[in-house]
């Protein structure tokens, strides 16, 4: 009893950003289908087999309140319904005008909908497979056992096989074409999300640098990709920041760490990268610059930092910063540089800060 009651309770993912309501689409898309090729077949039926008959229009009132359904209700109720109307239809037809109409083809749309369904267990699948599997035997059987009501003469038979299997085909597509494009969509969407995710990873929020994970990864990318072309990397920290902390308050502090940034971020043109190492810390990597070139760079860097005037509420101040520099030997890893740099900045600050040593 849970187990049916389980079966039954399967809702569709209601459209979201993140959930993939392409199953509704399908099914939505499917509804309207059966729909226009119940009135088709009503408005045929005259001309094949010289009478109305009023059995479409039946179906029609239900399909359309499967296409109410396909809106609003959970995905196996909707493939209840889609798969017992296919066979009644299915079962009618071939009960009436024989197994030639071709209407068969159409328990091959409930199976598309049952294995498209991504949300389903295999178990249930399988059990889905296994019965439409069985009614196209048993639908089979019937029509060996028992002569079509209706025959058709060839003329007739041919066009309403060809109406049959023109919409099955149709149906198909549409259904496949809905279900490989929503999935091609959300996985585009998952494409973007994770990219905008991995940048997020590698951002400083408080100054929209790189940080020290995303700036190793680029060093280490161009050490790949440009093996034996000279780069020097360098350590800047800011001299006495904790005072500034201590004196103006922590937004003062945050709000120095953001305007060193814009310093960094305007001095670069193109000719550094710039990222936060961490606290007060900043990392900078110099492609293409041997160690005379980036401390000069670095020196101007150092020079403009001292004559940058701050200001915040209300509180005038200036900051000094000290820098290590090294340059790539060609032979020791990215960490032996990069610690390297950050011994010269220590010994920058025993030295009396304010300077860059290379
Ligand atoms: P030194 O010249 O030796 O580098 O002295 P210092 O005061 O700069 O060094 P210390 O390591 O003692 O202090 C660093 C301070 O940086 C302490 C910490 O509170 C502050 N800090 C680190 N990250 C942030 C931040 O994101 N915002 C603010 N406001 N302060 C920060
Ligand atoms: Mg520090
Ligand atoms: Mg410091």
């Amino acid at each position: 009893m849970r187990f049916f009651l389980e079966f039954l309770r399967q809702k569709v993912p209601k459209a979201g950003k993140d959930i993939p309501h392409y199953y509704r689409r399908a099914l939505v898309t499917s509804e309207v289908l059966l729909i226009v090729y119940y009135l088709l077949c009503f408005f045929m039926y005259p001309i094949i087999c010289g009478e109305w008959v009023w059995v479409p229009v039946l179906f029609l009132a239900v399909g359309s309140g499967s296409l109410w359904l396909a809106k609003h209700g959970g995905i196996r109720i909707n493939l209840i319904l889609f798969a017992a109307v296919s066979i009644s239809w299915i079962w009618w037809n071939i009960w009436y005008f024989g197994w030639s109409s071709g209407v068969q083809h159409f328990l091959t749309l409930t199976l598309v909908l049952v294995f498209f369904n991504v949300y389903d267990k295999p178990l249930y699948k399988i059990i889905w497979f296994i019965v439409i599997l069985a009614v196209r035997i048993l639908l089979f059987r019937m029509s060996q056992l028992h002569p079509a009501l209706r025959p058709m003469d060839v003329e007739a038979g041919t066009a309403y096989q060809t109406l049959n299997t023109v919409a099955f085909f149709l149906m198909l597509a549409c259904m496949s074409i809905v279900f490989s494009t929503s999935i091609q969509d959300t996985e585009r969407q998952l494409r973007l999300k994770n990219q905008a995710l991995y940048k997020e990873a590698g951002t400083d929020p408080l100054t929209g640098l790189p940080n020290r994970r995303s700036m190793i990864e680029r060093i280490e990318k161009y050490y790949k990709e440009s093996a034996g072309q000279p780069f020097s990397v360098a350590i800047a920290d800011i001299d006495f920041f904790k005072n500034i902390n201590d004196t103006y308050g922590h937004n003062t502090g945050d709000y120095t760490l953001v305007r060193l940034t814009e310093l960094f971020v305007e001095h670069a043109m193109g000719r550094y990268t710039v990222c936060r190492w961490g606290g007060e810390e900043f990392c900078f990597f110099m492609p293409g610059m041997n160690l005379d070139e980036a401390g000069s760079l670095m020196n101007d860097l150092c020079f403009a930092v001292e004559k940058l005037k701050l200001e915040h509420e209300d509180k005038e101040f200036s900051i000094t910063i000290t820098i290590g520099v090294e340059e790539n030997d060609f032979s020791s890893p990215l960490e032996d540089l990069l610690n390297s740099a950050d011994e010269k900045l220590y010994m920058g600050k025993n030295a009396g800060r304010n300077r860059v040593v290379v």
